[in-house]
């Protein structure tokens, strides 16, 4: 079945990540560069999460009937958000806004529930600054205040004008894309956006078997939610 290969594939990819992430923190290590994540911080989980539709997909088969709801309960808000906003710039200071973050954080400890399986855009997130940063809206903050920890950054290390490791960051947005070419290789379509939509997605469509049965439905499907929602669903359809 094509969908397994895209699977296979996502999870070498993962290790892939995995091992190389190893190597990037250990050379960081010996620069005495400090990464401030930590287990139970949560404070990156209130961004808005994008990645490719095969990570969500994996995420979503493996999710309890209590997290399905959860996760379903927050779908209109995000639609209402998306169909708020004038452009993907507002949509995200939306996203931040609300504070709900993301429905796979445990609430109780601040861990993800789904850590294995988290998208690359997740694992690619280490904070160079205290994890308070994390949480600040840049929009909120005087000018000076902005200036001054603008130019405390090294963008030669950072994924300028954040304060994230440029280095995983770029690793994990190539192996992202490779999860959506192995989709496109198979499908004729490359799908990615907002984690949460995707998962949805799934949830409510089978999007994956639709995919395997009736991929005529599934485009037309997916070209009716690109329409609705352009700031969840990056679509590309050949
Ligand atoms: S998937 Fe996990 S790591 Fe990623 S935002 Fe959600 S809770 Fe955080």
């Amino acid at each position: 079945m094509a969908w397994q290969q895209v699977i296979e594939s996502l999870r070498t990819n993962h290790q892939r990540f995995e091992h190389q992430l190893e190597n990037i923190l250990r050379a960081e290590e010996q620069r005495k560069l400090q990464i401030h994540c930590r287990k139970g911080c949560g404070n990156c989980c209130r961004l808005a999460v994008n990645c490719s539709f095969p990570e969500a997909a994996l995420i979503a088969q493996q999710l309890s009937t209590q997290q399905q709801q959860t996760l379903k309960t927050r779908t209109p808000v995000l639609q209402n958000m998306s169909k708020t906003a004038e452009n993907l710039k507002q949509f995200l200071r939306l996203f931040r806004q609300q504070r709900h973050g993301c429905p796979l954080l445990i609430p109780e400890n601040q861990c993800c529930s789904i850590y294995s399986l988290r998208p690359f855009s997740c694992r690619s997130l280490l904070s160079t600054r205290p994890s308070s940063w994390c949480g600040v809206d840049f929009a909120d903050l005087h000018p000076l205040e902005k200036q001054a920890f603008l130019s405390s950054l090294n963008p030669e290390i950072v994924a300028f004008p954040t304060h994230y490791l440029a280095q995983p960051q770029e690793l994990g947005a190539g192996l992202e894309a490779s999860t959506m070419v192995e989709m496109h290789d198979h499908y004729d379509i490359s799908l990615g956006g907002n984690l949460i939509y995707l998962i949805w997605l799934e949830l409510e469509y089978q999007l994956v078997e639709l995919l395997e049965k009736n991929r005529e439905k599934a485009k037309k499907l997916l070209l009716h939610e690109e329409r609705n929602h352009p700031f969840l669903l990056q679509l590309k359809i050949s």
